[in-house]
């Protein structure tokens, strides 16, 4: 039985202006993701792979073709439906980490939920600060942490909605290489517990651990 397509995109079209030019980021680009794959975009850089990230995260919209997020085609959603929907699904991960410098570990993870919080939130806050292992650091600022334990917590930032899959661009790209190995370690646990993984990544080794690349260049899969 084909498990099911959580990310649909058919002739996925981004078209960016720069005064009179046209930059064609992303050309025509049709891929499938299945539930509970772990998946890395690879490519060099100015192939689409930040471009393909926001498209997919609904940070940014096609300028033509198909792009279905858990069934729902996002192009022609209004903007608040196409926050619901982010907010439904996706939580991202950054290179830079953008954590905010004043608030704790556990702050700066309950951060997405400062306007939704539900009961029993604080033990899920727990359970997410064991996930990725800053139980030890919970009441550090980020000023206090290496740069791995900065990316955890950005991780745990991003599972506090529960989201169905994880959108990360370069996540390992300011981290030493056996830190981003750590890194990935934790990205592969988190997909082993049923978590749907993008990772952009210019570490093919790295890559590796992903069940399946998918290779950009000039805007193409190749
Ligand atoms: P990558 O992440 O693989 O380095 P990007 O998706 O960031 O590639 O960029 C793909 C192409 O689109 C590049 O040529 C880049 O300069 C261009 N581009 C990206 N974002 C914008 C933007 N907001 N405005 C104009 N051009 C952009
Ligand atoms: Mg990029």
């Amino acid at each position: 039985m084909k498990k099911e397509e959580v990310i649909s995109a058919k002739e996925l079209t981004k078209i960016y202006r720069r005064g009179s030019e046209e930059i064609h980021a992303l050309n025509d680009v049709s891929f499938a993701i299945r539930k509970g794959e772990f998946v890395a975009v690879v490519g060099p850089s100015g192939s689409g792979k930040t471009t393909m990230l926001n498209l997919i995260g609904c940070l940014d919209t096609p300028t033509r073709g198909s792009l279905r997020l858990n069934g729902t085609e996002i192009s022609g959603l209004k903007e608040k439906d196409l926050v619901k929907l982010r907010r439904e699904n996706i939580g991202f991960v950054f290179q830079q980490f953008f954590l905010l410098p004043t608030l704790t570990v556990r702050e700066n993870i309950e951060l997405p939920l400062l306007f939704n919080r539900k009961d029993g939130y604080k033990s899920k806050i727990d359970e997410i600060i064991g996930l990725v292992g800053l139980k030890a650091r919970a009441e550090h600022l980020p000023s206090q942490l290496s740069g791995g334990e900065m990316q955890r917590v950005a991780i745990g930032r991003a599972l506090v909605n529960e989201p169905k899959i994880i959108l990360a661009d370069e996540p390992t790209g300011n981290l030493d290489s056996a830190t981003a190995l750590k890194i990935f370690e934790l990205f592969r646990n988190l997909n082993s517990q049923g978590l749907t993984l993008i990772i952009v990544s210019h570490n093919l080794e790295l890559a590796k651990i992903a069940h399946r690349k998918i290779y950009l260049r000039d805007g193409q899969v190749v």
